[in-house]
C-alpha cells in the first residue's frame, strides 16, 4: 500500500469520474513544510501561527514573524498557503497577554475578538505577512469570525497595512486572497452573505461541531454528541459549500474531519473543493478519493441531508462505498 501511494506523491486528486479536489494540508512551524512536500501536499490550508507566540515570555516581533512565513511560502514555491492569523484564547492560552480568566474560554475574548481589541498585536502580524506574501501564494485566513463586522474590521485593518507598506515602498502582492473560517454556526447559517465579501471559505469543523452540538470538544463525559457527521453538522458544511459556489469562490475544510475516510465521501459528495488535513494523511486520501465517483456521491446528498442521525448517515455511507 505504501508503494501504490508513493506513485501518487506528485499526482493531482482526481476522482474515479475525473473531478479535481485539492489535498494540503495543516502546519504550525516553517519546520513542517518539508513533510508536507514529502507527503504530496498540493498547498498548505491552515498554517497555525500560535506556535510563534507559544513557549516565549513575550510577543514575537514583526521580523520573526516575516521571516517564518516567508521561509513556509518560499519552500512551498507556487503553491497556495492559507495562513491564519492569531488564534489565541479558547485552548490556546499565552500567558503574556495576562488574558482575564473566563468562565467560559471557549465562547469567550478570543482569535479575531481580541485581535481586534489588541492592534499592537493584530498590526504587526498583518504587516509580516503582507511583507512575505512577495515571496509564495499567500491566502490570509481570520479565525473565529461571527459576525460579518468583525470581517470588515479586520480586511479594512490589513488594506490600512497595506497602504502603510506601499507607502513605505515596501513590495506587496497584488492578490492575496483574504478569507476566513467557518467555525461558528451563525457564520454558517449566514454563508450566503458572507460569500459576497470573502474571497473563500475553511470549514473549522473541531470548532464548528462543538458549538453546533454545544459539546465541549475537551469534555469527555460529552464526546459523545462530537459527532461530525451528524446531518447538523452536514447541512451546515453544504449550506456553506453551496454559498462559495453561487458567488464563484471556492470552500475548504481544515478540521481534522477533512482528512477522515469515512467523512470523505460524504465531503466529497458535497462539493468540497478543498480537504486540508495533517500531511500524513494525504496520500491515503489522494488513494481513498480515485476510487470514488464524486457525481454518485453527490446524487445521494438530499437523502443524506434529510437523514435524522449520524449513525444512519454512517450506515449509508458505508454500503454505497463498500466494493
Ligand atoms: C477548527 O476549529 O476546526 C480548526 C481547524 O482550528 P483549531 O483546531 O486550531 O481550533
Ligand atoms: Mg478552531
Amino acid at each position: 500500500q505504501q508503494a501504490e501511494w508513493a506513485k501518487l506523491k506528485d499526482e493531482p486528486t482526481f476522482s474515479k469520474d475525473g473531478e479535481q479536489v485539492e489535498l494540503v494540508a495543516n502546519i504550525g512551524t516553517p519546520e513542517d513544510v518539508a513533510g508536507v512536500i514529502n507527503n504530496g501536499g498540493e498547498g498548505v490550508g491552515l498554517y497555525r501561527t500560535e506556535f510563534l507566540y507559544m513557549g516565549k515570555s513575550e510577543l514575537p516581533t514583526e521580523d520573526e514573524q516575516f521571516e517564518a512565513y516567508k521561509s513556509v511560502l518560499e519552500q512551498m514555491g507556487d503553491k497556495p498557503v492559507v495562513v491564519r492569523t492569531l488564534d489565541v484564547g479558547g485552548d490556546k492560552e499565552l500567558s503574556y497577554l495576562n488574558l482575564p480568566k473566563e468562565m467560559n474560554p471557549f465562547l469567550g475574548f478570543r482569535a479575531i475578538r481580541f485581535c481586534l481589541e489588541n492592534e499592537h498585536v493584530f498590526r504587526p502580524q498583518l504587516r509580516a505577512l503582507l511583507r512575505a506574501s512577495a515571496y509564495g501564494n499567500l491566502k490570509i485566513m481570520f479565525p473565529m469570525i461571527a459576525t460579518l463586522e468583525e470581517f470588515r474590521k479586520a480586511k479594512a485593518i490589513l488594506l490600512d497595512e497595506k497602504e502603510n507598506l506601499t507607502a513605505e515602498g515596501v513590495k506587496v502582492s497584488d492578490d492575496i486572497e483574504v478569507g476566513i473560517m467557518v467555525e461558528i454556526p451563525s457564520t454558517a447559517v449566514i454563508a450566503k452573505q458572507f460569500a459576497k465579501e470573502v474571497d473563500f471559505f475553511s470549514i473549522g469543523t473541531n470548532d464548528l461541531i462543538q458549538y453546533t452540538m454545544a459539546a465541549d470538544r475537551m469534555n469527555e463525559q460529552v464526546s459523545y454528541l462530537y459527532q461530525p457527521y451528524h446531518p447538523a453538522i452536514l447541512n451546515l458544511v453544504n449550506n456553506v459549500i453551496e454559498a462559495a459556489h453561487s458567488e464563484g469562490k471556492w470552500a475548504g475544510m481544515c478540521g481534522e474531519m477533512a482528512g477522515d475516510p469515512i467523512a470523505i465521501p460524504l465531503l466529497l459528495g458535497l462539493g468540497l473543493d478543498e480537504f486540508s488535513m495533517s500531511a500524513t494523511s494525504i496520500l491515503p486520501a489522494r488513494t481513498q478519493i480515485r476510487d470514488l465517483s464524486k457525481h454518485d456521491l453527490s446524487s445521494y446528498k438530499d437523502t443524506i441531508l434529510s437523514m435524522g442521525t449520524a449513525e444512519e448517515v454512517v450506515a449509508f455511507v458505508n454500503e454505497k462505498t463498500s466494493k
